[in-house]
């Protein structure tokens, strides 16, 4: 087992391309009736935006009771999280938030000025490292200023601080070597040693690997996600075993505060169906037991009446370089009925998608099983979820579990209308959009098309498609994640132009998908490139899948010149010449990947990822940086969380259960004020 399986909950599948829209909104913020998008920080690549939560103030007050005990929950893991990304993240968290309270110097000090930034960053990062490129955040103050104020956080608190700590955090802090990356992939490398990630102590990836063969019953029809949730260490004796993740066991604190909240959560379970689903959860923490997780996965994928839904876990496993841990993670949410009329129809339609994919029929699904979709607003994001998040879910990721009992699929809607509305008039398609004409198309028909994209990637692409039997569904090891993405992507591309979108009433355009195609090329060509560090080479999935997906269309279209790259006045521009064209590359393109997918060809999928998904002109790489500098646009966006609390009958706050009359919800938080409360209120691995 190694590596990404397959089907994951995926960050961020359109976010580039909505990020590529995105802007400062200030203008927004001038209106504190509807706080969606405004920008409430930006520092380094980042920018902080709130979003609200339409349609909380309609929910009874059971559901807000239920909500507002799962937020809870979601916040008490966030020090998991925190931990797992790296060993030392706690004690450096500390350190930071404890020199930023206490100080008392010049706050127009450049020196204090950098280290704001680097702590405005480290809490983003959830740790010493970049949410997205895994690199170590580099500090812009001096180790003797930062020292200085260290020694009077560790005079104050001798009891968390001595010399040996404070010289293992400047280390980690001031050593660009030290923890260097949070995930390495690169290919040859033992990717457990060379990573900082915290899933692993004092083994090598060949013990690793050995530890879990064993383990493995390859006969098994139903598995358990191995490692998902332990951690891996070598004993005193030598021996490789596993730390588990539970009550009693690793992170036990935090798991406590979890499972308390779930127990008050589950009172105001809106049917037995959803009670029991959040008692197998809390089964679940307190053993540590993989098959409870799989039995309540299978009752939460069944659970589709109840309008609240939450995640609560160690769900993906992109934060481990073998692809096993899960990271923790929560979101609480509750169906927009309204907005999910767009995928319960995409839903009601699957088989027809299925059956008409330009894939070898023996490749297609004779039956599809309930893709669940819906449209989602977030009530709350957690631990990995938070503050980066993702705004499409499809999960539960085992195989075995959706090949029997479907998943669930959704958009989180709330998130992707705030990234809407922070995105007018920064100046982005000026620069990089090639005329007026696709300018106005893709203000016309970006954000509609770019949401049906997600709904498509996350519903259908996904979903479809079989392997033939036999083919070991890891068998694209470190190529699996991306060839995966590239698949759901080419599916919801191909679909996008499909005359069926407009027959079912999701589209009134027949050249509205031309939107999506052109931004696509764009990202996948150019765009997103402003998001990599000049010289590096393109690691993350979703980003090798969108360039592996533009560059062969360019590639295999290039005899009829279907999309060319054109220079106009010293830049470069993607034009797109034929998109009908186009859109049979896409189906072509589905049909290969699908291929692969199905017979676990290895060697053709690691040939496409490396020819066409890696590696970067150079030429054309400085241009993007310099272009998008011009712009000044964070390529990185996060989120604050509202705040919610209790008010008795006369309307005052109250923590008292028996009292609480109603859940308020706020919008008045920032960003750092709100991660000091969290790491004041919701730190059990600190305290
Ligand atoms: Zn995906």
């Amino acid at each position: 087992m190694s590596n990404f399986f397959d089907m994951k909950l995926h960050k961020s599948i359109a976010v580039a391309t909505i990020l590529a829209t995105a802007s400062s909104a200030m203008a927004n913020a001038l209106d504190p009736s509807n706080p969606s998008g405004t920008v409430v920080d930006r520092f380094a690549d980042i920018e902080v935006l709130r979003y609200v939560v339409p349609g909380f103030e309609n929910l009874s007050l059971n559901q807000k009771k239920l909500i507002y005990y799962l937020t809870e929950a979601a916040l008490q893991g966030r020090d998991i999280l925190w931990d797992q990304n790296g060993r030392y993240n706690l004690p450096l968290r500390q350190l930071l938030e404890e020199v930023y309270t206490g100080y008392t110097g010049d706050k127009n000090n450049p020196e204090y000025k950098a280290f704001l930034k680097y702590l405005k960053q480290v809490e983003f990062g959830n740790g010493v490292h970049h949410h997205y490129s895994m690199d170590k955040f580099v500090p812009g103050f001096s180790r003797d200023w930062f020292a200085g104020e260290a020694s009077r956080v560790a005079a104050k608190h001798p009891e968390r601080f001595n010399d040996d700590s404070l010289q293992t955090l400047y280390r980690l802090i001031f050593d660009p070597q030290f923890n260097a990356k949070r995930v390495n992939q690169a290919a040859g490398e033992d990717l457990i040693q060379t990573s900082a990630c915290n899933f692993y102590e004092g083994v090598t990836q060949p013990e690793v690997e050995a530890y879990y063969t064993a383990l493995k019953d390859t006969t098994d029809l139903t598995p358990v996600s191995y490692g998902l949730n332990a951690r891996v260490v070598k004993r005193p004796d030598g021996k490789v075993t596993e730390q588990v993740y539970r009550l009693g066991g690793y992170y036990s604190e935090a798991i406590e505060k979890i499972v308390a909240n779930l127990e008050k959560a589950k009172k105001y379970a809106e049917s037995p169906e959803q009670a029991a689903v959040i008692e197998e959860l809390i089964k679940f923490y307190r053993t540590g037991d993989l098959r409870l997780f799989d039995s309540y996965s299978i009752l939460w994928t069944e659970d589709t009446d109840s309008q609240v839904d939450f995640i609560n876990g160690f769900i993906e496993s992109y934060g481990d370089p073998l692809g096993m841990t899960g990271s923790w993670e929560s979101i609480v949410n509750f169906r927009d009925e309204k907005a999910s009329a767009r995928t319960k129809t995409l839903a009601a339609n699957a088989q027809w998608f299925e059956d008409h994919s330009p894939v070898d029929p023996r490749f297609r699904k004779p039956e599809v099983k309930g893709v669940s979709a819906k449209v989602i607003n977030a009530a709350i994001l957690a631990g990995d979820a938070y503050p980066a998040t993702p705004i499409g879910i499809n999960l539960p990721n085992a195989n075995w579990i959706r090949a029997a009992h479907g998943s669930k699929s959704v958009t989180i809607e709330n998130i992707t209308r705030a990234y809407d509305d922070a995105s007018h008039g920064d100046g982005f398609n000026e620069e990089f959009v090639i005329d007026a004409p696709t300018r106005e198309l893709l203000d016309k028909y970006l954000f509609i098309t770019d949401n049906l994209h997600t709904d498509l990637h996350e519903c259908l692409g996904h979903g479809s498609g079989r392997l033939l039997p036999g083919v070991d569904p890891d068998a694209l090891k470190a190529h699996g994640s991306t060839l995966e993405e590239t698949r759901a992507d080419l599916f919801a591309l191909y679909y996008l132009a499909d005359p069926k979108l407009i027959e079912l009433g999701l589209l009134d355009n027949p050249d509205a998908y031309k939107a999506e195609y052109y931004k696509y090329m764009l990202n996948g060509l150019m765009t997103q490139l402003m998001r990599i560090e000049p010289g590096k080479d393109v690691e993350e999935a979703h980003m090798r899948n969108r360039k592996l997906i533009a560059e062969w269309a360019m590639e295999h279209g290039k005899t009829d010149n279907v999309v060319e790259m054109v220079n106009i006045d010293g830049k470069t521009f993607v034009k797109i010449n034929d998109y009908n064209r186009l859109r049979e590359l896409f189906g072509e393109l589905l049909s290969e990947i699908q291929r692969i997918k199905s017979e676990g060809d290895y060697a053709a999928g690691e040939e496409l990822v490396e020819k066409y998904a890696v590696k970067i002109d150079p030429a054309l790489h400085k241009e993007v940086l310099d272009r998008y500098a011009h712009l000044d646009i964070a390529p990185y966006k996060g989120f604050v969380n509202p705040v919610y609390y209790g008010v008795d009958a006369q309307g005052n706050p109250t923590a008292d259960e028996e009292k609480i009359a109603d859940i308020r919800v706020e919008y008045t938080e920032d960003y750092l004020p709100q991660m000091l409360r969290y790491s004041r209120d919701y730190s059990p691995l600190t305290k």
